[in-house]
Formats: C-alpha cells, sequence, structure tokens
C-alpha cells in the first residue's frame, strides 16, 4: 500500500496484549491500563490476513508482552501459514521465552528481539522488575532453536543505565547478538522527563568505537565497532525517520494506529463482525491518510502509553 505522501507501507506491528508482568517506567503510566478487552486468536489472524492481502508482508508480534498471551503459540503459527507474509517477527522483555523458544521458531519467528535495558542485575531488576537470568537463559535457547538475528533493544536512561554502552557492545560481541540503544520517547510515565534521553550524538561523542555504517533507511541507524561487530541507534527524537516510516500499528483491542506518535486511531473492531472488503476498504483510507510525522511532545501526557499501543 502506499500512503498519500508516496510511502511504501509493508510492516504491521500487531500488539496482542497490553498485558506485561514488567514495569519499565519509560513504557507504561498506570497499572489500570492492562485490562482492554483483547482480540481473540481468530480475529488477530483475521486481521493479519487482510492485511497481507493489502501487501503489508512483514508481521512484528508485541504488546505489552506478546508471550503473556497462552495462546501465543497458536497465534504465531497461524500467521506464519499465510501465504505472501515475507517476514514474522517478535518483540519480547524475555522473561518467558526460553522455555517456548524452540515452539515459537517452529510456529515461524526466527527472528527475535530482547528487551535488556541493563547488563547489572540490580540495575536491571529496578529498571524492569525481571530477572536478568531469565535473559540469558532466553539469549541461549532463541540461540539453540535457530533464532538469527536475535537484537537487545536497550533504552538508555541518564544516571540510570548510560555508563553501559560499552558493557553492552562487549556483551553482543560475546554472546552474538545485536545490541540497539533506543532513545527516549514521551511514551510512558518519564514523558515528562526529557532530560533523562541520551541521544544518538551523545552516545557518539561519548563512544567513539562506534563508526558509522551506511544509512539503511531502516529505523536503527548501524555501526561498526572492534572489526566486523554491529550494533545499532534508534533516534526517533533526535533523527526522525518519518519520511521513511513503513508500518501501522494494530492494537490489542483492535484500534489502528498509523503513526506511534499521532493520537488519530481508527476502531476496527466493529468492522470485525462483517465481510473482509469493508475491513479492508476501513484500512486501506487509513493506511492512505498516515500522518506524514509524528505530533507527540516532551512533557505531555501521552493519551495512550507505550505498553498499551505496542512498541
Ligand atoms: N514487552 C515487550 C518488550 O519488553 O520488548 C514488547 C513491548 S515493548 C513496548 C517494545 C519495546 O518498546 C521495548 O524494547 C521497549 O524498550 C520499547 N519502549 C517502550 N517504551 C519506550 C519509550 N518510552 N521510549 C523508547 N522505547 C520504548
Amino acid at each position: 500500500m502506499i500512503d498519500r505522501f508516496g510511502r511504501t507501507i509493508n510492516y504491521l506491528r500487531l500488539s496482542v496484549t497490553e498485558k506485561c508482568q514488567l514495569h519499565c517506567d519509560y513504557c507504561r503510566s498506570s497499572e489500570e491500563c492492562q485490562n482492554s478487552k483483547e482480540l481473540t486468536a481468530e480475529e488477530i489472524l483475521r486481521l493479519s490476513r487482510v492485511c497481507v492481502k493489502l501487501g503489508l508482508d512483514k508481521i512484528r508480534l508485541t504488546g505489552g508482552e506478546p508471550l503473556m498471551r497462552r495462546d501465543i503459540i497458536e497465534i504465531a503459527e497461524n500467521i506464519g501459514k499465510l501465504q505472501n507474509l515475507r517476514e514474522l517477527t517478535m518483540t519480547t522483555n524475555g522473561q518467558l521465552l526460553s522455555q517456548c523458544a524452540k515452539e515459537l521458531y517452529r510456529a515461524g519467528i526466527h527472528r527475535i528481539n530482547i528487551s535488556l535495558d541493563s547488563l547489572n542485575a540490580d540495575c536491571y531488576r529496578s529498571m524492569t522488575g525481571g530477572d536478568i537470568n531469565k535473559i540469558f537463559s532466553a539469549i541461549e535457547e532463541a540461540k539453540k532453536a535457530g533464532m538469527n538475528p536475535i537484537k537487545i533493544n536497550a533504552v538508555l536512561l541518564r544516571g540510570i543505565n548510560d555508563g553501559e554502552v560499552n558493557n553492552f557492545l562487549h556483551f553482543s560481541r560475546e554472546y552474538g547478538v545485536t545490541v540497539r540503544f533506543i532513545e527516549l520517547m514521551p511514551l510512558g510515565r518519564l514523558s515528562d522527563k526529557p532530560e533523562m534521553r541520551i541521544t544518538m550524538k551523545e552516545i557518539l561523542e561519548k563512544n567513539p568505537v562506534l563508526i558509522p555504517g551506511e544509512k539503511t533507511g531502516e529505523p536503527a541507524r548501524e555501526f561498526h565497532f572492534s572489526g566486523s561487530a554491529k550494533a545499532g541507534i534508534i533516534a526517533p527524537m533526535s533523527e526522525p525517520f518519518c519520511d521513511s516510516c513503513n508500518r501501522i500499528r494494530i492494537l490489542s483491542d483492535g484500534t489502528l494506529r498509523p503513526c506511534l506518535g499521532c493520537i488519530d486511531e481508527i476502531s476496527l473492531s466493529e468492522f470485525l463482525g462483517g465481510d473482509d472488503k469493508m475491513l479492508s476498504e476501513k484500512i486501506e483510507r487509513a493506511v492512505f491518510n498516515k500522518p506524514l510525522g509524528y505530533t507527540m511532545r516532551d512533557c505531555e501526557k501521552p493519551i495512550r502509553d507505550m505498553s498499551r499501543i505496542g512498541g
């Protein structure tokens, strides 16, 4: 699908739940936002099928925490069978991954992103509430299952984990994973703390070992270090990539969000009872009208935080 600004939209980020067992401040603002009605596995498949028919050929399952859904393997398996789907991936906090990495791989998830904000067990626990050892075993199991690449997402926060860039680079080389540092977006409890954001420029100034690679048009800008090892920086705030944005989001309650950083939303749930034609038209129109760039601003309370939209 092509939007009114000529961008090709071929990527769906599909949130399957708002629930998450972790409590990362930058991602969530309150506890009560985890109770919305969730799409069923069947509805998720239907939406995916319609989107793939419309030309979206890459789907990422996200949340909330996608592995909190008991039927996640069934969901992945069914989507994985869709003809013309080129890539099925997942972003997870990794806490439950080691138990199901093989099944996920069999279901069609061959690449995975795992969020890990600190390599220090105490810091990781205080930032997220999670157990870092579960992530280390998750990475091992994902590798054994055959997942490749395995990418590590780390949101850097000033005064908390911003001194860990070098450790992350060592870690990524040792574990054979690719780390990507993400700039803090105002989409959670820290939306009023832009001073905590570590920008791409700052990372590069403090870590001259990172040598810029070719620009690829992907959100993650690629860098090399120690020969062929690679890392990425995702800088939506200091270097927005809206011009080349190729994605839309469907939230776990059936809402379509054409742009992560705009409040425009289209409810698809009322069309789930009708035929595919109506649903397709609604999605096509929303894609066509996708905003040119985001309107989220620092210090403005987000209408929905990241955990509800699906990162
Ligand atoms: N629960 C899964 C996880 O932890 O990876 C998937 C959902 S989470 C919303 C997806 C990604 O969004 C994570 O890598 C997280 O670090 C990132 N994220 C969440 N809130 C963010 C924010 N305010 N700014 C930048 N990245 C954020």
